[in-house]
């Protein structure tokens, strides 16, 4: 008994009326694999692949240094979803041999998919390296882009993963507020959406991620953030798309409650708050996730919106 108890609290990620939402884990390399395992992860969501190019500041990992990485998460996970985000370099995460050193503002400037496109032999390194890590497996592989602003830049991300050969979904994450206002123009060019909220609601309230006291702005809570996650969501469900969230967001246990009323089909995060995040969403019908998405949208702040969604989810 106390064994079916401790596989149902790892069982997959649903509402009480079984609305399912897999729950992800993100990882930044196999070391974080055992982790997700252990906290029933249905696979990974975002896999931050910078971590692979921190150990050399001249140059990317050789592409079988890549491929075995990656094939190291993708058997952790045999009939999971893997998400593989490609390199998200500069802003937060600068990388000597690719980041520009004299940008006035990081974060606004040749970062994420741009410094790919700025430097295509990476780019194409790192899908030929994930080609070759999926070969022969029966595993789900999913790629993604970082920082994608428009369809203009999906399809260069599509075309660069068709040229390299890559049989995988390609995606886009959504984490600049152009690419959740016209994320069916995005849609048009990738079969699924990820909503970075971090960098989302960074740029959304045009407050920097690192400093710190502007911490009120990165409130993902935030009924303007939660806005364009229901424009995203509704564009993916009208084209028959996924679109998860992989930020902070998924991790907070009523805001994931919040997010699968929104329209969210998955939630990616740490692993540590798995189990937290699927006995809340466990709670809770979809429709009453619905009707909490809606009165914290309703809401005019963050602790507005929190407190608001909190009184629907425990009015009940
Ligand atoms: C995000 O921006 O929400 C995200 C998931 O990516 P990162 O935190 O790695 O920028
Ligand atoms: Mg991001």
């Amino acid at each position: 008994e106390r064994r079916a108890a401790v596989e149902a609290a790892k069982g997959p990620g649903a509402t009480s009326d079984g609305h399912k939402v897999p729950l992800l884990a993100n990882v930044g390399g196999p070391a974080d694999v055992p982790a997700a395992v252990e906290a029933g992860a249905e696979g990974v969501g975002l896999f931050r692949t910078e971590f692979l190019f921190l150990d050399d500041s001249e140059r990317a990992p050789s592409l079988e240094k890549q491929a075995e990485a990656y094939r190291q998460v993708l058997e952790a996970f045999p009939e999971g979803r893997v998400v593989v985000r490609v390199l998200d370099a500069g802003a937060d995460k600068p990388l000597d041999f690719l980041t520009p050193a004299d940008e006035p503002n990081p974060a606004l400037g040749v970062r994420g998919l741009r410094t790919l496109l700025d430097h295509p032999e990476v780019l194409r390194g790192q899908l030929r390296a994930l080609a070759r890590a999926a070969e022969g497996l029966p595993v789900y592989l999913e790629v993604m882009a970082p920082m994608v602003a428009d369809r203009a830049d999906a399809r260069a991300f599509a075309d660069a993963c068709r040229e390299a050969g890559l049989s995988a979904k390609f995606g886009a994450m959504v984490e600049i507020p152009s690419a959740a206002l016209r994320a069916r123009s995005v849609l048009q060019e990738v079969e699924f959406l990820s909503l970075g909220t971090n960098d989302l609601a960074q740029y959304t309230f045009a407050a920097d991620r690192q400093v710190g006291v502007l911490a009120r702005l990165q409130d993902p809570w935030q009924p303007a953030l939660l806005d364009l996650v229901a424009t995203a969501a509704e564009a993916a469900a009208a084209e028959g798309k996924s679109c998860g969230v992989c930020g902070e967001a998924a991790s907070d246990p009523l805001l994931a409650c919040v997010l699968t009323g929104l329209g969210v089909t998955s939630l990616s995060m740490g692993s540590s708050a798995i189990p937290f995040v699927r006995a809340q969403l466990s709670k809770h019908t979809l429709a009453q996730c619905e009707r909490a998405a809606s009165a914290a949208r309703a809401a005019e702040s963050g602790p507005e919106a929190r407190a608001a969604a909190q009184a629907v989810l425990s009015g009940e």
